[in-house]
């Protein structure tokens, strides 16, 4: 470990330690992945990821990082969701340099994703600054710009899949396939110590083998220390051919009765996703050939990007015949004098976007149909109208639900419990220890219990929560935060 990391708080990890991880984040909550991998000679951070939701885990965010970014030297990516990836701007600026280490689709994506939340953090703080403003407060700075989020954009790297990638003299990793979404991988980083090896598996978030766009997901057959992520630890999804015969069946209503359809999407990925099924729908004569319009700017820029990926999908991304983009205000604003048309707009939970100015000129009317394809968290227009809410707030008018509101529950891009536990099972029957993260406590606990057994541990870790690869001896050992040992300086 060179001078200069020492200077920056960095103890290589102690003599009978191949390497030690630290996690940082997605350690009973789904957001906020970040892990911080030190061996005798690199740190590495896998993942730095957003923390979403409410708004004690966004003043997190705020808080400097555990470790001294200056003295990383390089970063690793699993995919280019935010909750993954969205505090890589504030690494930067606060003095990181290194390399970030992400697949091609994952480089392609992160410039649609960095630079969105970029601009949306400048836009709350223009907001909440006009409010200070008006009150003789002092004004706050964004979480991070624009032009920070560029300078992270230009660290990126692109890797292969598969391609084995010399990370220091005794660090290696491999990106595999994890479905998911564009570009979205798998993990395995081995960390040799003269002739000791040892192996740490990422799932990074687990695809489902039923996609049909995304090659399936490639799981790794041996490691050490598995950290498997456990979203839908506890159940698994609805089917997704009878999911498909119920959206067929709601546009074929529809087009029937003449009204429109309005679907919140997330721009990037489900978007994409609900356009190839209806192409394939219409393919097979199961809808009627219907006007589409996608009605986003960030999933019109996601969908030219999947386009230009065709070749790297399972099969190529297919559209609706009648697609059309409607990438200006003035494009949007048109629809509203248009019925018997079927409007893909975000954003996906009905927090904001385009989608609200649809809702608020569509809901009223009984011959509208919402179909809802993503999950909608507590507190949320979309979870209200999932709930069966006979009127909501939409810019403070008040908008009576007449419309039907269809909830599809089986597009996932996540892995359901079986699916996960089949992706696991070579290196669990090989004995590896697994720490689940990125999960809700009562999701990876239900994991958790069907995992257990194997020969290798089970961890639930929390923030601050270590594991040690040994040299010798059982080598992983799980070393719980010594919470009374903390000075003032310890950031968590
Ligand atoms: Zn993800």
């Amino acid at each position: 470990l060179g001078r200069d990391a020492k200077q920056r708080g960095f103890v290589p990890p102690p003599a009978d330690e191949v390497a030690r991880l630290t996690f940082l984040g997605a350690a009973g909550e789904v957001t906020g992945s970040c892990f911080l991998l030190e061996t005798g000679a690199r740190r590495v951070l896998v993942e730095c990821g957003l923390f979403q939701g409410e708004r004690r885990a966004l003043e997190r965010n705020r808080r400097p990082f555990a470790f001294d970014p200056r003295g990383l030297d390089s970063v690793l990516l699993t995919h280019a969701h935010v909750d993954h990836s969205g505090l890589l701007p504030e690494l930067v600026r606060d003095g990181f340099r290194g390399p970030i280490r992400a697949t091609r689709g994952t480089q392609d994506l992160l410039g649609i994703l960095l630079r969105d939340s970029a601009h949306l953090h400048e836009q709350d703080a223009a907001q909440e600054n006009r409010r200070r403003l008006r009150r003789g407060a002092r004004p706050i700075e964004p979480l991070y710009t624009v032009a920070d989020a560029e300078r992270a954009l230009e660290l990126v790297e692109a890797c292969e899949f598969d391609q084995e990638l010399e990370l220091g003299p005794d660090l290696h990793a491999r990106f595999v396939r994890a479905g998911h979404i564009l570009g979205a991988a798998s993990l395995v980083v081995r960390v040799r110590s003269g002739h000791v090896e040892r192996t740490i598996v990422f799932s990074g978030d687990v695809g489902r083998q039923s996609e049909p766009l995304l090659h399936p997901p490639d799981p790794p057959l041996q490691a050490d220390l598995l950290l498997l992520e456990s979203t839908y630890g506890d159940r698994d999804h609805r089917d997704l051919a009878a999911t498909l015969e119920e959206l067929a069946q709601v546009l074929a209503l529809a087009a029937r009765d003449g009204g429109n359809v309005i679907v919140p999407v997330f721009a990037v990925g489900r978007a994409q996703e609900i356009l190839h099924h209806m192409a394939v729908l219409e393919d097979e004569g199961r809808i009627p050939e219907l006007p589409v319009f996608l009605d986003s700017p960030m999933a019109i820029h996601a969908t030219e990007l999947h386009r230009r990926h065709g070749p790297s999908f399972a099969c190529e991304p297919r559209e609706p015949r009648q697609l059309a983009f409607c990438r200006t205000s003035e494009d949007s604003m048109r629809l509203n004098e248009r019925r018997g048309v079927v409007i893909l707009s975000a954003s996906g939970m009905c927090e904001g976007g385009r989608v609200l100015h649809h809702l608020r000129h569509n809901l009223w009317r009984e011959t509208t149909d919402v179909v809802v394809v993503g999950f909608q968290a507590r507190g949320t227009l979309g979870r209200a109208l999932v709930q069966g809410a006979r009127s909501v707030r939409i810019f403070g008018e008040t908008v009576a639900v007449r419309a039907k509101v269809h909830t599809l529950g089986g597009f996932s891009a996540h892995a359901g419990q079986s699916e996960l536990l089949a992706w696991s099972q070579a290196m669990r029957a090989g004995g590896t220890c697994v720490a689940l993260v990125h999960g809700e406590p009562e999701k990876r606990a239900a994991l958790a219990a069907r995992l257990a057994g194997g020969a290798g541990a089970i961890w639930q870790p929390k923030r601050g929560d270590r594991v040690a690869l040994r040299r010798l001896g059982e080598p992983v050992g799980f070393m719980p935060r010594d919470r009374t040992r903390e000075g003032k300086g310890a950031h968590w």
